[in-house]
């Protein structure tokens, strides 16, 4: 078996990642979620716990010795240095996992959702970037309806990622998700059948 075509798909808080990445499973694509690795290697009893006690204390545990994901975040947010320890733990791991699950697919491409790309600088990594782009306004609004959380909580995140130029950089492609949801389908449709030639011109080449 071959190892898969990777588009990375990528975009702010609340551009719909998660929308879209949806709307190309259900095309039978199948799509690895980096997020959902990231939760799954802190569990107690996973190595990356071990490491992230050792360096950050056990101070970073809840009562019943999870990590206390609210703490850690506070602790590396306004602290550089810590934040890069915590990304060096983090990230082998986190790619390991993904080439893992990549190389077991069985189809021609995969969609790997990295919410955090542009700003780990980990493009190259992926054949292609699929980018999510959705004004702030909208990114807000969406985001804190779906979190239940202020809209300053939201906006503070938001400004601690990539702006949209500096994501728009280095994209291959964009999806515009300032549109009703129902207009997305062709242009996903679209997308898929570039992807499928791309993976098929990668076999070939
Ligand atoms: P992300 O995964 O990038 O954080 P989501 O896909 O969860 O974003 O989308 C954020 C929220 O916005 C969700 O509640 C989703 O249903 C909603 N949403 C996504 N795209 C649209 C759209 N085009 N129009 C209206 N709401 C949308």
């Amino acid at each position: 078996m071959s190892t898969p075509y990777r588009v990375a798909l990528t975009g702010g808080i609340g551009s719909g990642k998660s929308t879209i990445a949806e709307q190309f499973s259900s095309l039978g694509v199948p799509i690895i979620d980096s997020d959902f690795i990231a939760r799954e290697i802190v569990k107690p009893g996973q190595p990356a716990l071990d490491i992230i006690i050792n360096v950050f204390g056990k101070e970073i545990l809840t009562e019943n010795g999870e990590l206390d994901r609210l703490k850690l975040r506070e602790t590396v947010f306004a602290n550089e240095p810590a934040r890069i320890k915590l990304e060096h733990i983090l990230h082998p791991i986190i790619y390991e996992e993904i080439d893992k699950q990549s190389s077991e697919i069985n189809f021609p491409y995969c969609l790997i959702v990295v919410p955090l790309l542009i700003e780990t600088r980990e493009w190259k990594r992926f054949n292609r970037i699929l980018l999510v782009d959705t004004i702030e306004e909208n990114q807000i609004k969406r985001a804190s309806i779906r979190d239940g959380l202020p809209i300053e909580t939201i906006e503070n995140i938001l400004k601690s990622q990539a702006s949209r130029q500096e994501r728009l950089k280095y994209v291959d492609d964009i999806i515009d998700n300032n549109v009703e949801i129902d207009k997305l389908g062709p242009i996903i449709q679209n997308l898929h059948q570039t992807y499928l030639d791309c993976s098929n011109n990668n076999i070939n080449n």
